[in-house]
């Protein structure tokens, strides 16, 4: 609980993450009371991953996955500042911002998301494209789409999202006139991580939609034009995606919270090692049940961090999450067919698709009433 008292408390919400977006609609309804709210986010937009593949395959427009944040923000009194956090103060609490700014909260909440940059691979800082932030690499691949010339792209990371881009990618570019090559490249086996029907299913439609598969290659350098591997060997590749592991970003190292291999330390209550300072999201590692990251525990969280925001101002007793042992997984392969799985029993087609494409923009949807 914060200090009682009549002033007006501040709560700063870093990032404009799926979480806060979500908690930034429900304060519409249900607002906090005498509080200054602040929202930081680079972009007053923040797009929706569910419907980032299918923007890539080319089955939306740009704006169709893009949740306005400065619109929520306005709706609620929030002020929205278009920047990026770099530090907290966890002691003083501040939030510090890229310009130096310190800003003051008596609570403040981190969904920030992770990242795919690749630091330590050779060239790929200068060379190439981290799949996360989802919005740099949006705006970077509708440049590459539409630009002359033949078209070589690889995706490194064989997991579910490096697989779902790579198909989009090649059913975007199917009539393309120029050379189009498009490569899922894995160390290993792709979709390792996927049980076996998804394994099967999603590795037929890789086939379908001709992304050449290049396993157990290792990457030891990305060139301007080239992919070159620690055998010596290279591909010709002129837009090199990371979709590779997710790595949390550099600047929470800084704050002082207790950290699991980068991400942000919380309980059932989704708070840090600092009273008053939550997180959630992709950053947060949920040290009392871990999951994998997915949107799906993003989303679920915000109804019990919006509760916990009350109840921090309030004096109450904290909400705790329990998070799902088990979710419906759905993925798109290309055209509009999608897989998707729960319970161990998974399914590809249309069918899938269309139920895709209705949950996503049905969470779309509900930001606009
Ligand atoms: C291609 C792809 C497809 C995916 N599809 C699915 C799917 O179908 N279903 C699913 O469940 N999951 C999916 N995921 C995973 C999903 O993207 C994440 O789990 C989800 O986006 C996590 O949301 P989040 O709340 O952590 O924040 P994010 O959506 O990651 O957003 C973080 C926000 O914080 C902002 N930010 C970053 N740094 C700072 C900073 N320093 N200061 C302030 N703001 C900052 C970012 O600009 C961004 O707006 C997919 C991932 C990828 C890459």
């Amino acid at each position: 609980m914060i200090t009682p008292g009549n002033l007006r408390k501040k709560v700063v919400l870093v990032g404009g993450g799926h979480t806060h977006a979500l908690v930034l609609h429900v304060l519409k309804r249900d607002p906090l009371r005498n509080v200054d709210l602040t929202v930081i986010n680079p972009g007053k937009t923040a797009p929706y991953s569910g419907m980032l593949p299918g923007f890539v395959a080319g089955h939306y427009q740009r704006d169709d996955l893009d949740i306005d944040l400065q619109e929520l923000a306005d709706r609620v009194g929030a002020t929205l500042i278009d920047g990026r956090a770099v530090g907290m103060d966890v002691d003083e609490g501040h939030v510090i911002l890229q310009d130096k700014t310190r800003l003051p909260y008596d609570l403040a909440s981190v969904d920030v998301g992770i990242t795919s940059h690749m630091k330590a691979l050779p060239g790929f800082a200068e060379n190439g494209i981290p799949a996360k932030p989802l919005a740099e690499f949006a705006s970077r691949w509708d440049t590459y789409r539409s630009a002359e010339g033949p078209k070589n792209a690889a995706i490194i990371g064989g997991g579910i999202a490096g697989a779902e881009i790579a198909m989009a990618m090649a059913f975007a570019l199917r009539n393309d006139p120029n050379d189009v090559s498009i490569k899922l490249l894995d160390r290993s086996q792709i979709l390792s991580h996927n049980s076996k029907t998804a394994q099967r299913l999603v590795r037929q439609a890789l086939l379908r939609n001709s992304v050449e598969l290049l396993e157990g290659a290792n990457v030891a350098e990305v060139t301007p034009s080239s992919v070159v591997f620690t055998d010596g060997t290279s591909i010709d590749a002129n837009f090199v995606v990371g979709a590779a592991g997710a790595t949390p970003h550099d600047w929470v190292r800084n704050t002082g919270l207790h950290l699991k291999n980068g991400f942000i330390e919380v309980d059932a209550t989704l708070q840090t090692s600092a009273p008053g300072v939550f997180a959630v999201g992709d950053c947060a590692h949920m040290s009392f049940d871990p999951r994998p990251k997915a949107g799906v525990f993003a989303v679920r969280q915000a109804p019990v961090l919006t509760a916990n925001l009350h109840l921090s101002l309030s004096g109450g007793a904290l909400r705790t999450y329990q998070p799902q042992s088990d979710y419906l997984k759905l993925v798109s392969l290309g055209g509009k067919h999608a897989f998707g799985e729960k319970t161990g029993y998974g399914f590809s087609g249309h069918l899938m698709w269309r139920l895709k494409d209705k949950i996503d923009r049905d969470f779309m949807r509900q930001f606009s009433a």
